[in-house]
This record gives structure tokens, sequence and C-alpha cells, in this order.
């Protein structure tokens, strides 16, 4: 059974780049039937937080991205690790390396000032141990193969090849007895019986590295699938000039989970001209052959779309919801069970025009604005006094409509505008700017609606001096 892993490092944010990572992993494994697991990598104690690791639980949940194991964390592993590192050295395949900090740092320069990459040039790779002075520290090098070439068949990036020249006897075991990275992650994912590794490819390099370890111990390799990185609008790396990159930014700019989700999908991987796509589909349809090889341009506008589409099909309880949290706190805003109720009636209009949940709030919070409202220009505008009068009449109107419904409300207003010579739109416009302070809400009849009687009385009595 085909089993991934998701195995970020817990010094950060959860960039979307790894989120990416993530899904794909996670809707490859349901693809196949197989299992999806998290793997914590906080081997690097200087800058693993826990802070970061209930940022990456949080984000994974919050995008629905459930492992199917408990969780491991690498920093546990350590003996095991050590373990293996000790079984190479015993079978020949590794070695101690002596070396101190000057003389990596001399051989280091050395290659530099002969224009060569600074590579490790193998001092100690057939020198007999007891060369050394005793009780001398050591770190453990893995023996790299000097001859022929590593090929891998990427599952993204077809066939990639290095020649084995090129790489060097690396560090597994450091001389404070702490497993490297690389040696860490060829265990674990040996041990956790990974069959396909889905990960960004910047760790390219890294993976020529992993195989010897893996061919040193005689362990089949998993499968390599190594995703294009997602780049800026403008084609550079993608940074915090181009707007958000971390999950948590995007939450907070009122993106929905499902949104953000079949963005990142569809960022590099196609399924004909499929935009929208549940969850259910994604994992019906999903596989590696679809991901195309040119890093993608992270596309804001796009999102904000996609998301306009995810909001439009979203429950109006859970939106609602969404905005009350979101108006807690904002200065002059009551957020009490009748804010709440109006939001919920509004609902169905106000996620019709809102791109994002923060759209979706600033649009709402005339609901629960307490007398007296401010008006904007464009509104101030509309209230010339004769629209004041009218709207004292009308008020007049409104207090007897029973019930006070949008479809009894659209009927008064209408009736109300043909007896008094008016366009229903020169009834709305000042009607609206009087309720809501703005010139933009939806429908009127569903707006006076969702106010209820007294609150609309209330507001248009506001504007009557
Ligand atoms: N911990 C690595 C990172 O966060 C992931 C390595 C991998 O997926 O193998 O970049």
């Amino acid at each position: 059974t085909i089993r991934t892993r998701f195995a970020p490092s817990p010094t950060g944010l959860l960039h979307i780049g790894n989120a990416r990572a993530a899904l794909f992993n996670f809707l490859y494994a349901r693809h196949h039937g197989g299992q999806f697991l998290l793997r914590i990598e906080d081997t690097d104690k200087e800058r693993s937080t826990q802070q970061a690791v209930d940022v990456i639980f949080a984000g994974l949940n919050w995008m629905g991205i459930t492992a199917d194991e408990e969780p491991v964390f690498q920093s546990t592993r350590q003996a095991r690790h050590t373990e293996v590192a000790l079984q190479l050295l015993e079978a020949g395949r590794a070695y101690k390396c002596f070396c101190t900090p000057e003389e990596l740092k001399e051989m280091r320069e050395r290659a530099m000032a002969e224009g060569k990459p600074p590579r490790y040039n193998g001092m100690w790779r057939d020198r007999d141990p007891s060369e050394a002075p005793p009780g001398a520290p050591y770190a453990v090098r893995i023996k790299a193969e000097r001859e022929g070439e590593t090929v891998i068949q990427d599952l993204v990036q077809g066939e990639v090849r290095v020649a084995n020249a090129e790489l060097d006897d690396m560090i597994i075991l450091r001389s404070d007895g702490t497993p490297t990275y690389q040696h860490a992650v060829v265990v674990d994912d040996h041990d956790m019986e990974i069959t396909h590794v889905i990960r960004g490819d910047d760790h390219l390099t890294n993976t020529f590295r992993q195989l010897m370890i893996y061919r040193a111990m005689g362990w089949t390799p998993p499968n390599f699938a190594h995703l294009p990185l997602i780049h800026g609008p403008d084609g550079a790396k993608l940074s915090k000039r181009h707007g958000a990159q971390s999950v948590v930014e995007f939450r907070d700019e009122g993106i929905l989970p499902e949104a953000l989700c079949n963005y990142l999908l569809r960022l590099g991987w196609g399924h004909g001209d499929a935009e929208i796509l549940s969850r259910e589909e994604q994992i019906r349809l999903f596989d590696l052959d679809g991901v195309g090889r040119s890093a993608s341009r992270m596309d804001y506008t796009k999102l904000s779309h996609i998301n306009g589409v995810w909001m439009r099909e979203a429950d109006d309880a859970r939106l609602t919801d969404e905005v009350m949290q979101r108006l807690a706190g904002r200065e002059g805003v009551d957020t009490g069970e009748d804010t709440r109720a109006r939001v919920l009636t509004l609902m169905p209009g106000l996620k019709e025009r809102a791109r994002t949940l923060v759209d979706l709030t600033d649009s709402a919070a005339f609901l629960g604005r307490s007398l007296p409202l401010s008006y904007d220009a464009k509104a101030e505008k509309l209230l010339t006094p004769e629209a004041r009068t009218m709207l004292g009449a009308l008020a007049r109107d409104l207090a007897v409509v029973d019930p006070f419904t949008a479809p009894e409300i659209d009927a008064a207003l209408r009736r109300f505008a043909e007896n008094s010579g008016h366009k229903l739109g020169q009834v709305a416009q000042p009607l609206r700017a009087a309720l809501t302070g703005t010139t933009t809400s939806p429908g009127i009849d569903a707006t006076v609606a969702a106010l209820g009687k007294d609150e609309v009385l209330a507001r248009i009595g506001a504007v009557l001096h």
C-alpha cells in the first residue's frame, strides 16, 4: 500500500509551499487508498519551537488534512538514527573522520582558491583510526561512491542524474553524537515504510545524498516526486512584498480553507478545465502525472475569485459565525444575538458580493452598529432635506407592514413609490443610506427585513432631525 508523509520542520510559519506539499501527499495517499503520515522534523533544537508545532497542527487541521497515524517526532528517534550510523560504520560503509574544525576550514578555503566546490577531500576515508590522537572527537561520514552516477526516476521531474564524483562523503553523525538531517530523514522514511516522498524541488540535491544512505544500508528507496516551487506573480521567489505566504495569513485575510486547498491544488496541477473541485473530486482525480514541471506563479486575484465561489457555496450559519468572530472587538458594533440574527437573515445577499470573509464582515458591520450611525460622503449626499421628508412618510407606511418580510416590504416600497410619484430607486437609495450609512447593501427589501421593524424605524427617525 502507498504511504506518504509530510515532514515539516517546526521552525516558523506553515508556508503555502509546504502546505501544498502536505495537500499533495494527502491526496495522493487517499486517491490510492493508502496512508498519509505526519513527521515533525524537530531535531534542530535551537530553531524548533512548540509554537511552530502548534501552528502546523492548527494549519493542517484547518485545511482538513488529517494524518492516518500518530505524528512522529523526529527528535524522539535519535537512538535509532545512531544505531543505523553505527551499523554503517561496522559494515565499512561509513568511517570515522577525526578532522579538526581548523583542518576542515583549510580544506574549504583551498578548494575555493582552486575554484572547486568546497568538498570534503576524503582525508580519513582510508586512514587507520589508530592514527588519531587517543580520545579525539570524530564525526561519522558515509563512504560515497566515487564512480558512476545516481539516477532518479522522479515522478514529476522525470529522469534526473548526477555524477557520483559530485557528491562528497557527507557526515551522518556529528562529533557531538547527533545525527544529521539527511541521515535522520532516510532512517525515518525507511522505518515509517514511506513509499512516496513528495516534496519541494529545493530538496532534489538532498535526494541524491539521501540515496547514498539507502544504498549503503541495502534499503529500497521510496519513489520521489519533487514539486516545483511557488513563485510570486512576477516570477521571483515568493516573498513578503508579494502578499500573504503562510496559511495563517490567508486565514486572517478571510480565505476559506476549501478555497485555499482548491487553489493550491490547481496551482501546478490540472485536470482539464475543472476549476472548482470538492475534496471528494480532488481525491478521485488527483495523481502525480497531472503535476507540471515548471514553477507556478501565485495569483492572488484568482485565489480571491475562487474564494468568492466557495463563499457562495458555504453554509450561511458557518459564514455568520465567521463574521461574528471578526466583528467582535470592532468599535461601535454590537455583537449580541440580535446582530447575529440579522447577519444570518441577510447572509444570502451578503455572500453574493463578497470575495473574502473580511469583505463579508465589512459589508455586514452596519447590521450591528448602534445609533447614531455615521454616514459616508455618498450616503450623506443622498440624504437631502427632500429625501429625509420622503423617508418620514415612508416610515409611516413601513410601520404597518405585517408580517415584516422581504416580499411584504418590497410590495410596500413599490406602493409608496407609485403613490408618491417616485421611481423605486429614488426611494430605495436614500433609504439604504439612512439604514446602512453607505450606498451599497444587498437588495433593499432583504436589508430592511434583516434589520427588523423597530431598528428600521429608529434608523429612519435618526435622519429626520
Ligand atoms: N523538513 C523538511 C522541510 O521542512 C522536509 C523534508 C522532506 O520532506 O523530506 O523542508
